[in-house]
């Protein structure tokens, strides 16, 4: 059984929290990452050279006892996320870097709340006080408005004020780390069952193989050890701690590197040490089997809203977790809004677990994956690799153009009722490649179409780098000089849209049709 610790409390020990540095682009997580990498790295004491494998380990005194920290060596949230996808709980506290001279920025606010939405307390580094403009109060008063309320104001988060060039504060960093898990977890483990962990990073070399590093979680990890990681199993042949010194144990939130896979492993994949190569080969062969199967099926995995509607409706699902995308600042807001005004009792939470302006990305996707949430598009459209990928994880993306429509929607579902009888049939898009005056038929776009149909007098939306800028109608449709009433895939054609002119080369034109909606 892969999750859980063996035996009863009295075979627990303490294991040191394991920590992932987050936060927006440039404020310095990487910085920050390779100073405490330099604090004092575990094991490195004795070589001082420490080598790159994905995670470290440093060591610091709280109250005359020494104590550890793993850190994720990853900076980032997609690092997060893309595990968190699997199922893999890699994190116990998450760091949240925000820059001192910039203050909160968008991304500080997607860390937060993906930190939130795994239920991993934060601490926050105030990083770059050495800067001139540096205003580590304002950081406290911008976070605080976001329920992040520093422990010196009363609240329970710790801030630490550091410098990850005069690694100024970064002793109380490691304090702040380990006083948090202290009082917010209870962090412990079972080191004398068979070990089991995750995967955090692998590549191959040549003339070493297959080289995967691994976190363990629980028990202790040998050299000798039969072990299934991912799809890939092996003995373990040798083992590389993050000083670049081989070692013959790992215990409870150590990462080593380990050679003798027979294949690299994925991030997040989890491993575990089983009785002997044969079983673990059989293992590895069934895991193979069943990704191979996953991947065919994937079509078939959507988690739609439908069904997690039914699931609430049976009293399955006790939380609707939604991510907002919105064309302007403001219609997020009034979205999230009018949602936070739904009464659904006490029975069901609904979580926004983050919002923003602009088109769907990948990122929101992953962490829609992640967290099994569903992607709620106001005016905003997912974009190539985002929409690729939501299909591919079967994340559930929904569009709306007018807010009550979103929120009649989930609120009816949230209440058990009966579904909208109507819902919007895409019919295709087009994409405008030229631009024509007309002065009989005004601005006329000359299109190709991309996937689907356009038909005259069917609804249409303008969209412009992701954005949804006017819904109208096709007024008229020409293919060559004749007028039609449809074009399909592959065909260029002439159309003109209802009451709209503001046209460029390189919009999109989708359109759709709203129809009865199937009962099942
Ligand atoms: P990341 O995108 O969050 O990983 O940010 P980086 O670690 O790459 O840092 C972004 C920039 O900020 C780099 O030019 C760093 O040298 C600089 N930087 C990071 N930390 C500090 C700091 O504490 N003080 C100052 N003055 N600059 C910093």
């Amino acid at each position: 059984e892969f999750g859980e610790d063996t035996g009863g409390e009295e075979e627990l020990v303490a294991r040191p929290p394991v920590v992932t540095v987050m936060g927006h682009v440039d404020h310095g997580k990487t910085k920050l990452l390779d100073a405490l990498r330099k604090t004092n790295v575990v094991a490195g004491e004795a070589g001082g050279i420490t080598q790159k494998i994905g995670a470290y380990q440093v060591s610091t005194e709280v109250d005359d006892q020494e104590r550890k920290i793993t850190f994720i060596d990853t900076p980032g949230h997609e690092a997060f996320t893309a595990m968190r996808a699997r199922g893999a709980k890699s994190t116990d506290i998450a760091v949240l870097v925000v820059a001192a001279d910039d203050g909160v920025m968008p991304q500080t606010i997607e860390a937060l709340n993906i930190a939130r939405a795994a239920e991993v307390p934060v601490v926050v580094a105030v990083n770059k006080i050495d800067k001139p403009g540096a205003d580590p109060s304002k950081v406290r008063g911008q976070l605080t408005e976001y329920g992040l309320v520093p422990e010196e104001y009363g609240g329970d988060t710790m801030f630490v004020n550091v410098s990850a060039i005069t690694r100024d504060g970064l002793d109380d960093l490691l304090e702040a780390i380990v006083l948090t898990a202290d009082a917010a977890l209870d962090l412990r483990a079972n080191d004398s069952m068979d070990s089991q962990g995750i995967s955090i990073e692998g590549h191959l070399e040549t003339g070493r193989g297959p080289i995967a590093t691994v976190l363990v979680q629980r028990g202790t990890l040998r050299v000798g050890d039969s072990i299934v990681a991912g799809p890939a199993h092996g003995r373990v042949r040798a083992m590389i701690n993050d000083a670049g010194e081989s070692v013959k144990e790992a215990p409870p939130s150590m990462p080593v590197q380990v050679l003798g896979l027979t294949a690299v492993p994925g991030a997040g994949d989890s491993f575990l040490v089983v009785s002997d190569d044969r079983t673990a080969r059989q293992i590895a062969d069934r895991r193979s089997a069943r990704l191979r199967a996953a991947a065919q099926a994937a079509g078939a995995r959507r988690k739609t809203l439908d069904q997690l509607f039914e699931q609430l409706e049976k009293g399955e699902k006790q939380e609707l977790k939604l991510i907002l995308k919105g064309d302007g600042s403001g219609s997020v807001e009034a979205l999230e809004e009018a949602l936070s005004k739904i009464d659904v009792g006490d029975e069901v939470a609904l979580q926004v677990i983050d919002r923003g302006v602009g088109g769907i990305t990948e990122t929101n996707v992953n962490l829609a994956a992640a967290f099994d949430a569903v992607i709620i598009g106001f005016n905003v459209r997912a974009q190539g690799k985002a929409s690729e990928l939501a299909d591919r994880l079967g994340v559930d993306v929904r569009y709306y153009s007018v807010i009550y429509a979103a929120i009649d929607e989930i609120e009816a579902a949230l209440k058990g009722m009966l579904k909208p009888v109507y819902e919007e049939a895409q019919l295709g898009q087009a994409e405008i490649r030229n631009i024509f005056r007309s002065s009989r038929a005004g601005v006329i776009a000359g299109c190709m179409i991309t996937n689907g149909l356009v038909r005259r007098n069917a609804s249409a939306r303008l969209i412009r780098d992701g954005v949804v800028l006017t819904e109208t109608t096709i007024s008229s449709l020409r293919r060559e000089k004749d007028d039609v009433t449809e074009v399909r895939e592959g065909f260029e054609c002439g159309l003109t849209l209802a009451n709209y002119s503001d046209i460029r080369v390189g919009d999109v034109v989708e359109t759709f049709e709203m129809r009865e909606k199937e009962r099942v």
